[in-house]
């Protein structure tokens, strides 16, 4: 169960469309994406296209990707725009791959359990805070989770791994404090490039910047029958500044498009 959290935000222009509210969020809504497009894709479709469909979290067994800020409302619950309605107050988490994956699926499934526990220990909530989409419109959704018939027990499992995280919090409490310096900003940082027209040009994207500047890539291309995805994403630079000189070596050497991606919590 190891899973990499990604924030690769929508664009502030797609926001009237798949974000239009602020929010304040005060439960989390587990859905299934009823299909076998990884999180990456799902989180790439939802992007692209121009539907008022949207959700916060896309899960893998690989990735959680965050791809609305938890300030702005999602589309996802099906229950209308009233204030206290799903899609104006709750997170939306994408479980991935239910429709017809095995280990994959249940990867995803066990990586959502964890990722919303710790969600709950953020916002210092309770089991009580997280619901089924089903819950908001009586739509059939997670459909994999329930139709299994492991609704409680699903919920149980978080409910679970927050008691434990919660105890860790406790003994970790006097951990000191990271001092900053003056010139450098810490935080957890990535780069990721534009895309690649196949996958032979991401192969000698990757081979290029691992010989001439020995970056760790994190993941390259993703690739499924939903959407094709051939992109770098970096490992972690533990400063602004390193990540933001190693994204100028990267443009100045090859001309790509590159983002910097900031996953500091
Ligand atoms: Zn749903």
């Amino acid at each position: 169960m190891t899973y990499a959290v990604i924030n690769d935000y929508i664009e502030k222009s797609k926001y009237p469309i798949k974000a239009k509210y602020e929010m304040t969020p005060t439960s989390i809504t587990i859905h299934n994406t009823w299909n076998d497009a990884s999180a990456v894709a799902e989180v790439e479709y939802m992007q692209r296209n121009g539907n008022a469909v949207s959700f916060h979290v896309a899960i893998d067994d690989k990735h959680a990707i965050v791809a609305v800020p938890f300030s702005r409302n999602c589309w996802h619950a099906g229950d209308g725009s009233s204030l206290t309605s799903g899609n104006r107050t709750s997170i939306g988490i994408e479980i991935c791959y239910s429709k017809s994956a095995g280990d994959k699926y249940r990867k995803a499934e066990a990586n959502a359990i964890e990722y919303t526990a710790q969600l709950l220990k953020k916002y210092g909530w309770g089991i009580d805070r997280v619901r089924f989409h089903k819950e908001w419109s009586g739509k059939n959704c997670p459909h994999r989770i329930l139709d299994e018939g492991r609704g409680d027990s699903f919920k149980k499992s978080i409910a679970n791994r927050l008691v434990e995280l919660n105890k860790k919090l406790v003994t970790q409490v006097s951990k000191p404090v990271a001092t900053k310096t003056a010139t450098q900003t810490k935080g957890t940082y990535r780069i990721k490039t534009g895309t690649f027209k196949n996958a032979s040009a991401l192969a000698d994207a990757v081979n290029k910047i691992k010989t001439d500047f020995g970056f760790v890539i994190h993941e390259a291309a993703d690739t499924t029958s939903f959407n094709s995805d051939y992109r770098i994403y970096t490992g972690t630079f533990t400063t602004k500044e390193a990540a933001e000189n190693a994204r100028a070596k990267i443009t100045a050497k090859y001309g790509w498009l590159t983002y910097l991606i900031d996953e500091t919590k």
